[in-house]
Protein backbone atom coordinates (compact mmCIF):
# COMPACT_ATOMS: atom_id res chain seq x y z
CA UNK A 1 0.00 0.00 0.00
CA UNK A 2 2.04 3.12 -1.43
CA UNK A 3 1.93 6.30 1.23
CA UNK A 4 1.47 8.57 -1.25
CA UNK A 5 -1.85 9.48 -2.98
CA UNK A 6 -1.25 11.02 -6.67
CA UNK A 7 -0.19 8.19 -9.05
CA UNK A 8 2.23 8.97 -11.56
CA UNK A 9 2.53 6.57 -14.57
CA UNK A 10 5.10 6.64 -17.37
CA UNK A 11 6.67 4.24 -19.39
CA UNK A 12 8.71 3.69 -21.80
CA UNK A 13 8.87 1.65 -25.53
CA UNK A 14 11.30 -1.08 -25.79
CA UNK A 15 13.49 -0.26 -28.71
CA UNK A 16 16.95 -0.56 -27.35
CA UNK A 17 19.69 1.12 -24.77
CA UNK A 18 18.80 4.03 -23.41
CA UNK A 19 20.80 7.04 -24.14
CA UNK A 20 21.89 9.92 -22.24
CA UNK A 21 19.16 12.10 -23.54
CA UNK A 22 17.33 9.68 -21.80
CA UNK A 23 18.75 9.59 -18.48
CA UNK A 24 18.69 13.78 -18.26
CA UNK A 25 15.16 14.15 -20.23
CA UNK A 26 13.09 11.67 -17.77
CA UNK A 27 15.39 9.28 -15.83
CA UNK A 28 16.17 12.14 -13.63
CA UNK A 29 12.36 12.73 -13.26
CA UNK A 30 11.34 9.48 -12.23
CA UNK A 31 13.83 9.43 -9.96
CA UNK A 32 12.55 12.10 -7.65
CA UNK A 33 9.16 11.29 -8.46
CA UNK A 34 9.50 7.76 -6.66
CA UNK A 35 10.32 9.52 -3.57
CA UNK A 36 7.18 11.66 -3.54
CA UNK A 37 4.09 9.90 -5.52
CA UNK A 38 2.83 6.39 -5.88
CA UNK A 39 4.58 5.73 -9.59
CA UNK A 40 3.89 3.15 -12.21
CA UNK A 41 6.99 2.88 -14.49
CA UNK A 42 5.76 0.58 -18.01
CA UNK A 43 8.13 -0.76 -19.87
CA UNK A 44 5.18 -0.79 -22.85
CA UNK A 45 5.86 -3.56 -25.27
CA UNK A 46 2.81 -3.68 -26.88
CA UNK A 47 3.44 0.19 -27.88
CA UNK A 48 6.74 -0.88 -29.30
CA UNK A 49 4.69 -2.78 -31.92
CA UNK A 50 2.96 0.11 -33.47
CA UNK A 51 5.54 0.65 -35.50
CA UNK A 52 8.06 -2.18 -35.03
CA UNK A 53 5.62 -4.84 -35.38
CA UNK A 54 8.42 -6.48 -37.62
CA UNK A 55 11.41 -6.29 -35.52
CA UNK A 56 9.00 -8.22 -32.78
CA UNK A 57 12.45 -10.62 -32.37
CA UNK A 58 14.32 -8.00 -30.38
CA UNK A 59 11.09 -7.30 -27.72
CA UNK A 60 12.83 -9.26 -25.35
CA UNK A 61 16.38 -8.41 -25.59
CA UNK A 62 15.52 -4.85 -25.46
CA UNK A 63 12.71 -5.10 -22.71
CA UNK A 64 16.24 -6.64 -20.85
CA UNK A 65 18.08 -3.72 -21.51
CA UNK A 66 15.64 -0.67 -20.79
CA UNK A 67 15.13 -2.60 -17.67
CA UNK A 68 19.17 -2.64 -16.83
CA UNK A 69 19.19 1.23 -17.78
CA UNK A 70 16.56 1.86 -15.17
CA UNK A 71 17.52 -0.64 -12.36
CA UNK A 72 21.07 0.76 -12.67
CA UNK A 73 20.26 4.65 -12.21
CA UNK A 74 18.43 4.00 -9.44
CA UNK A 75 15.00 3.17 -10.67
CA UNK A 76 13.92 1.62 -7.05
CA UNK A 77 11.17 -0.80 -7.61
CA UNK A 78 10.77 -1.06 -3.88
CA UNK A 79 9.79 2.42 -4.32
CA UNK A 80 7.76 2.92 -7.98
CA UNK A 81 5.97 -0.40 -9.69
CA UNK A 82 7.99 -1.27 -12.57
CA UNK A 83 6.11 -4.01 -14.83
CA UNK A 84 5.77 -4.94 -18.47
CA UNK A 85 2.81 -3.67 -20.12
CA UNK A 86 2.30 -7.20 -22.18
CA UNK A 87 2.30 -9.29 -18.50
CA UNK A 88 -0.90 -7.19 -17.96
CA UNK A 89 -3.62 -8.75 -20.10
CA UNK A 90 -6.05 -6.60 -17.74
CA UNK A 91 -4.88 -3.55 -19.86
CA UNK A 92 -5.85 -5.00 -23.70
CA UNK A 93 -9.70 -5.63 -22.62
CA UNK A 94 -9.62 -2.18 -21.25
CA UNK A 95 -8.43 -0.91 -24.71
CA UNK A 96 -10.71 -2.83 -26.18
CA UNK A 97 -13.47 -1.72 -23.55
CA UNK A 98 -12.58 2.20 -24.38
CA UNK A 99 -12.04 1.94 -27.46
CA UNK A 100 -15.87 1.44 -27.94
CA UNK A 101 -16.78 4.64 -26.54
CA UNK A 102 -14.05 6.59 -28.38
CA UNK A 103 -15.22 8.28 -31.26
CA UNK A 104 -13.73 7.99 -34.67
CA UNK A 105 -12.39 11.47 -35.20
CA UNK A 106 -11.03 11.79 -32.07
CA UNK A 107 -8.42 9.14 -33.08
CA UNK A 108 -7.85 10.81 -36.57
CA UNK A 109 -7.08 14.35 -35.12
CA UNK A 110 -4.61 13.39 -32.70
CA UNK A 111 -1.53 14.96 -33.71
CA UNK A 112 0.82 13.06 -32.44
CA UNK A 113 -0.07 10.06 -34.70
CA UNK A 114 -0.05 12.00 -37.78
CA UNK A 115 3.30 12.54 -36.82
CA UNK A 116 4.09 8.93 -35.58
CA UNK A 117 2.58 8.24 -39.03
CA UNK A 118 4.56 10.57 -41.54
CA UNK A 119 7.52 8.74 -39.57
CA UNK A 120 6.88 5.43 -40.21
CA UNK A 121 5.97 5.81 -43.63
CA UNK A 122 8.54 8.71 -44.92
CA UNK A 123 6.61 8.97 -47.69
CA UNK A 124 2.80 10.24 -47.64
CA UNK A 125 1.69 7.58 -50.35
CA UNK A 126 3.13 4.97 -48.10
CA UNK A 127 1.42 5.99 -44.84
CA UNK A 128 -1.98 4.21 -45.50
CA UNK A 129 -0.73 1.12 -46.58
CA UNK A 130 2.29 1.32 -43.16
CA UNK A 131 0.08 2.48 -40.57
CA UNK A 132 -1.90 -0.25 -38.61
CA UNK A 133 -4.92 -0.38 -37.10
CA UNK A 134 -3.05 -0.92 -33.73
CA UNK A 135 -1.36 2.17 -35.04
CA UNK A 136 -4.27 4.16 -35.29
CA UNK A 137 -5.42 2.79 -31.65
CA UNK A 138 -2.44 3.48 -30.12
CA UNK A 139 -3.82 6.63 -28.39
CA UNK A 140 -6.30 4.65 -26.51
CA UNK A 141 -4.03 2.18 -25.69
CA UNK A 142 -2.07 4.63 -24.08
CA UNK A 143 -4.98 6.43 -22.40
CA UNK A 144 -5.76 2.27 -20.96
CA UNK A 145 -2.21 2.31 -20.31
CA UNK A 146 -2.78 5.27 -17.58
CA UNK A 147 -7.04 4.71 -16.50
CA UNK A 148 -6.02 0.87 -15.38
CA UNK A 149 -3.81 2.53 -12.39
CA UNK A 150 -6.15 5.35 -12.15
CA UNK A 151 -2.88 7.55 -12.67
CA UNK A 152 -3.64 11.05 -12.23
CA UNK A 153 -0.61 13.18 -12.82
CA UNK A 154 1.41 12.28 -15.77
CA UNK A 155 4.75 13.32 -16.93
CA UNK A 156 4.86 15.68 -19.83
CA UNK A 157 7.24 18.82 -21.53
CA UNK A 158 5.81 21.82 -21.39
CA UNK A 159 5.19 21.48 -25.24
CA UNK A 160 3.25 17.76 -24.82
CA UNK A 161 0.52 19.15 -23.03
CA UNK A 162 -1.77 18.09 -25.71
CA UNK A 163 -0.76 14.30 -25.80
CA UNK A 164 -2.76 14.36 -22.73
CA UNK A 165 -5.94 16.08 -23.84
CA UNK A 166 -7.08 12.32 -25.27
CA UNK A 167 -7.03 10.91 -22.60
CA UNK A 168 -8.64 13.13 -20.46
CA UNK A 169 -11.31 13.20 -23.10
CA UNK A 170 -11.76 9.85 -22.99
CA UNK A 171 -11.93 9.40 -18.96
CA UNK A 172 -14.42 12.64 -18.72
CA UNK A 173 -16.46 10.52 -21.65
CA UNK A 174 -16.44 7.23 -19.59
CA UNK A 175 -18.11 9.12 -16.83
CA UNK A 176 -20.33 10.92 -18.36
CA UNK A 177 -22.05 8.08 -20.20
CA UNK A 178 -22.13 5.91 -17.63
CA UNK A 179 -23.44 9.01 -15.20
CA UNK A 180 -20.21 7.87 -12.54
CA UNK A 181 -17.38 9.77 -11.34
CA UNK A 182 -14.78 6.92 -11.45
CA UNK A 183 -11.69 7.89 -13.50
CA UNK A 184 -10.04 10.73 -12.39
CA UNK A 185 -8.77 13.09 -15.35
CA UNK A 186 -5.22 12.54 -15.93
CA UNK A 187 -3.43 15.63 -15.29
CA UNK A 188 0.32 17.00 -17.00
CA UNK A 189 2.78 16.77 -14.27
CA UNK A 190 4.76 19.06 -15.84
CA UNK A 191 8.66 18.54 -16.35
CA UNK A 192 11.94 19.93 -16.83
CA UNK A 193 13.15 18.45 -20.36
CA UNK A 194 16.06 19.95 -21.60
CA UNK A 195 17.03 19.68 -25.26
CA UNK A 196 19.87 16.92 -25.59
CA UNK A 197 21.89 17.45 -29.07
CA UNK A 198 23.42 14.53 -30.40
CA UNK A 199 27.02 14.48 -31.36
CA UNK A 200 25.35 15.83 -34.59
CA UNK A 201 23.84 18.92 -33.24
CA UNK A 202 20.45 17.00 -34.11
CA UNK A 203 18.20 16.02 -31.30
CA UNK A 204 19.68 12.94 -29.63
CA UNK A 205 17.83 9.73 -30.78
CA UNK A 206 18.33 6.27 -30.83
CA UNK A 207 17.64 5.63 -34.83
CA UNK A 208 19.96 9.13 -35.80
CA UNK A 209 23.02 6.89 -34.53
CA UNK A 210 24.19 10.08 -32.95
CA UNK A 211 23.46 9.40 -29.12
CA UNK A 212 25.88 8.45 -26.51
CA UNK A 213 24.49 5.31 -24.47
CA UNK A 214 24.31 5.00 -20.86
CA UNK A 215 25.73 1.69 -21.56
CA UNK A 216 28.65 2.81 -23.69
CA UNK A 217 32.36 2.18 -22.10
CA UNK A 218 34.53 5.21 -21.94
CA UNK A 219 36.33 4.66 -25.02
CA UNK A 220 33.45 4.29 -26.89
CA UNK A 221 32.27 8.14 -25.32
CA UNK A 222 35.65 9.51 -25.83
CA UNK A 223 35.19 8.19 -29.72
CA UNK A 224 31.91 9.99 -29.81
CA UNK A 225 32.23 12.90 -28.26
CA UNK A 226 35.97 13.89 -30.07
CA UNK A 227 33.02 13.99 -33.51
CA UNK A 228 30.91 16.45 -32.01
CA UNK A 229 30.34 19.68 -33.75
CA UNK A 230 31.51 22.49 -31.71
CA UNK A 231 31.80 25.90 -32.66
CA UNK A 232 31.61 26.15 -37.10
CA UNK A 233 32.99 30.22 -37.08
CA UNK A 234 36.60 28.34 -35.25
CA UNK A 235 38.82 27.75 -37.37
CA UNK A 236 42.49 27.45 -35.54
CA UNK A 237 43.28 27.24 -32.17
CA UNK A 238 44.08 30.83 -31.12
CA UNK A 239 40.83 31.78 -32.51
CA UNK A 240 38.78 32.85 -29.21
CA UNK A 241 35.43 29.79 -29.60
CA UNK A 242 31.87 31.39 -28.96
CA UNK A 243 30.00 29.12 -25.83
CA UNK A 244 26.84 30.32 -27.27
CA UNK A 245 27.74 29.06 -31.21
CA UNK A 246 29.13 25.83 -29.70
CA UNK A 247 26.65 23.37 -31.15
CA UNK A 248 27.30 20.54 -29.07
CA UNK A 249 29.81 20.26 -26.34
CA UNK A 250 29.11 23.82 -24.23
CA UNK A 251 25.58 22.72 -24.47
CA UNK A 252 26.28 18.94 -22.81
CA UNK A 253 28.33 20.78 -20.17
CA UNK A 254 25.11 23.00 -19.61
CA UNK A 255 23.24 19.76 -18.79
CA UNK A 256 26.12 17.81 -17.37
CA UNK A 257 28.54 19.87 -14.93
CA UNK A 258 28.04 22.34 -12.30
CA UNK A 259 28.24 26.22 -12.36
CA UNK A 260 32.08 26.47 -11.93
CA UNK A 261 32.88 23.98 -14.74
CA UNK A 262 30.51 25.68 -17.34
CA UNK A 263 32.19 28.96 -15.95
CA UNK A 264 36.25 28.08 -16.40
CA UNK A 265 35.67 26.27 -20.02
CA UNK A 266 33.39 29.51 -21.03
CA UNK A 267 36.57 31.48 -19.98
CA UNK A 268 39.20 29.28 -21.49
CA UNK A 269 36.85 28.63 -24.86
CA UNK A 270 36.44 32.56 -25.18
CA UNK A 271 39.78 33.54 -24.30
CA UNK A 272 41.62 31.01 -26.61
CA UNK A 273 43.46 28.99 -23.86
CA UNK A 274 41.73 25.78 -24.76
CA UNK A 275 41.41 24.11 -28.21
CA UNK A 276 38.10 22.13 -28.99
CA UNK A 277 39.55 18.79 -29.06
CA UNK A 278 40.89 19.09 -25.64
CA UNK A 279 37.34 21.28 -24.44
CA UNK A 280 35.75 17.72 -26.00
CA UNK A 281 38.26 15.49 -24.29
CA UNK A 282 37.34 16.68 -20.91
CA UNK A 283 33.78 16.51 -21.37
CA UNK A 284 34.27 13.26 -22.04
CA UNK A 285 35.45 12.43 -18.91
CA UNK A 286 33.12 14.37 -17.28
CA UNK A 287 30.62 11.72 -18.57
CA UNK A 288 32.36 8.74 -17.73
CA UNK A 289 33.10 9.75 -14.03
CA UNK A 290 28.91 10.18 -13.87
CA UNK A 291 28.46 7.28 -15.67
CA UNK A 292 31.02 5.52 -14.15
CA UNK A 293 29.07 3.87 -11.31
CA UNK A 294 25.94 3.35 -13.18
CA UNK A 295 27.96 1.58 -15.81
CA UNK A 296 29.76 -0.67 -13.55
CA UNK A 297 26.20 -1.42 -11.60
CA UNK A 298 24.57 -2.46 -14.90
CA UNK A 299 27.46 -4.84 -15.89
CA UNK A 300 26.87 -6.49 -12.37
CA UNK A 301 23.14 -6.74 -13.09
CA UNK A 302 23.27 -7.98 -16.70
CA UNK A 303 25.47 -10.99 -15.51
CA UNK A 304 22.09 -12.27 -13.66
CA UNK A 305 19.26 -11.89 -15.96
CA UNK A 306 16.70 -14.19 -14.09
CA UNK A 307 17.18 -11.90 -10.95
CA UNK A 308 16.38 -8.98 -13.17
CA UNK A 309 13.46 -10.44 -14.63
CA UNK A 310 12.29 -11.62 -11.13
CA UNK A 311 12.63 -7.92 -9.83
CA UNK A 312 10.18 -7.59 -13.35
CA UNK A 313 7.53 -10.37 -12.66
CA UNK A 314 7.55 -8.67 -8.56
CA UNK A 315 6.35 -4.92 -10.42
CA UNK A 316 4.60 -7.05 -12.64
CA UNK A 317 2.20 -9.05 -9.93
CA UNK A 318 1.92 -5.71 -7.78
CA UNK A 319 0.37 -3.92 -10.91
CA UNK A 320 -1.99 -6.63 -11.91
CA UNK A 321 -3.32 -6.76 -8.62
CA UNK A 322 -4.78 -2.99 -9.07
CA UNK A 323 -5.19 -3.65 -12.85
CA UNK A 324 -7.62 -7.11 -12.18
CA UNK A 325 -9.49 -5.01 -9.52
CA UNK A 326 -10.06 -1.77 -11.93
CA UNK A 327 -11.34 -4.12 -14.68
CA UNK A 328 -13.67 -5.63 -12.56
CA UNK A 329 -15.26 -2.04 -11.76
CA UNK A 330 -15.43 -1.11 -14.77
CA UNK A 331 -17.23 -4.00 -16.37
CA UNK A 332 -19.69 -3.58 -13.55
CA UNK A 333 -20.60 0.12 -14.40
CA UNK A 334 -20.32 -1.05 -18.50
CA UNK A 335 -23.20 -3.37 -17.22
CA UNK A 336 -21.06 -6.73 -17.82
CA UNK A 337 -22.36 -8.23 -14.52
CA UNK A 338 -23.57 -11.16 -16.38
CA UNK A 339 -19.59 -12.30 -16.24
CA UNK A 340 -20.29 -12.75 -12.18
CA UNK A 341 -23.09 -15.11 -13.62
CA UNK A 342 -21.38 -17.19 -15.13
CA UNK A 343 -18.59 -17.65 -12.54
CA UNK A 344 -20.85 -19.47 -10.68
CA UNK A 345 -20.96 -22.59 -12.90
FE1 LIG B 1 32.79 24.35 -27.71
FE2 LIG B 1 34.72 23.79 -26.02
FE3 LIG B 1 35.27 24.37 -28.56
FE4 LIG B 1 34.44 26.25 -26.92
S1 LIG B 1 36.34 25.11 -26.74
S2 LIG B 1 33.71 25.90 -29.00
S3 LIG B 1 33.00 25.13 -25.63
S4 LIG B 1 34.16 22.62 -27.81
Amino acid sequence: MSPFEDKVMSGMRPTGRLHIGHYYGTLVNWLEFQKHYDCFFSIVDWHALTTKYNESAQIKQNVFEVLLDWLSVGINPEQATVYLQSAIPEIAILHLLLSMITPQNWVEREPTLKDMIKMLAGDESEASSKATYGLIGYPVLMTADILIFKGNLIPVGKDQESHLEFARDIARRFNNLYKVNYFPEPKPKFTLTPLIKGIDGQKMGKSAENDIKIADTNELTKAKITKAITDRSRISLSDPGHTDLCEVPYPLYTIITDKAIQNQVKNECESALIGCLECKKQLANHINDFFGPIREKRAMLAKNPDEVFKILAYGNQQARKIAIQTLKEVEEIMGFSVLDQCELF
